[in-house]
């Protein structure tokens, strides 16, 4: 599988706009003012289209704690996922470290994290065992890493961070498309880190219902944006198969050869 999400960041994220910053000269104009619109402090969706009906009353039940390691771009993006899964699990049971490197004097608790043998991170690869082979092995695993940004972005992390590979590497072998049809995904099979941490769990808990809880605010999240004028997003693979790609092809050889593979279903 891949992943379609995955990202990181400290101190990169953008401060709220204050009245003014960025609008000077503009002070004449009657037109809106820039600031962010209020946010729901639980979901942080703007509040008219808040998503709280739609995540549990209670947070899960988990045993797996989740380290999820956000890109600073990821923490910007208007449709984010990871809110909402927080918003599903118990606050220790769910930590956002957002940046993009990540060194052991800097973040000593992750360090200790992933030195545990216990820890494994989410990273598809020729090194990564199937998340479902670990999860009958005795030892039960404690802490899941998973990076949120996009293909590249969660490349660039896990690559430049040599704690990220400290722990065992595993990847979902699973056959469910992404629910998350707003976002462009590479491939159809490529989930959002939401949807990545829903099945993981799932997985590691033996528990289905957490996969049902925590998809829920996300397929809300999708007919509501569909509703509101949002187009379907095919993913990159099937607008190719299709016949349906309507941007320019790649000059890049590399990129090329990477659309050629996406094509004739080559796991890249
Ligand atoms: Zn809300």
């Amino acid at each position: 599988m891949e992943r379609g999400s995955a990202a990181a960041g400290s101190g990169a994220a953008p401060a709220p706009a204050e009245e003014g910053e960025g609008c000077a000269g503009l002070w004449e104009l009657p037109v809106e003012r820039c600031e962010r619109r209020p946010e729901c402090g639980r979901c942080s969706r703007p509040q008219k289209v808040c998503l709280c009906p739609f995540l549990p009353i209670h947070p899960l039940k988990v045993s797996i704690c989740l380290y999820i390691i956000q890109h600073p771009a990821e923490e910007s993006r208007v449709l984010r996922t990871v809110p909402l899964l927080a918003a599903c699990l118990p606050p220790d049971k769910c930590k956002i470290l957002v940046g993009r490197r990540f060194s052991e004097d800097r973040y000593p608790e992750l360090a200790t994290v992933c030195r545990n043998p216990n820890t494994l991170i989410l990273y598809p690869g020729a090194e990564a065992t199937n998340l479902e082979e670990v999860a009958v092995m005795s030892s039960s695993p404690s802490v899941m890493i998973i990076i949120d940004g996009t293909w590249s972005q969660a490349k660039d992390i896990f690559y430049k961070n040599s704690l990220f590979r400290l722990p065992k590497q595993v990847q979902l072998k699973t056959n469910i498309s992404s629910q998350y049809v707003i976002r462009t995904q590479p491939t159809n099979t490529c989930l959002s880190t939401l949807e990545c941490a829903a099945v993981a769990l799932t997985i590691m808990e033996k528990n289905t219902i957490i996969q049902e809880t925590i998809l829920r605010p996300l397929q809300a999240l999708c007919s509501f944006q569909l509703q509101h004028g949002a187009q379907i997003h095919h993913s990159k693979e099937h607008l190719l198969k299709n016949g349906l790609y309507d941007k320019p092809m790649p000059k890049n050889k590399r990129k090329l050869r990477r659309m050629e593979l996406l094509v004739n279903n080559v796991k890249i």
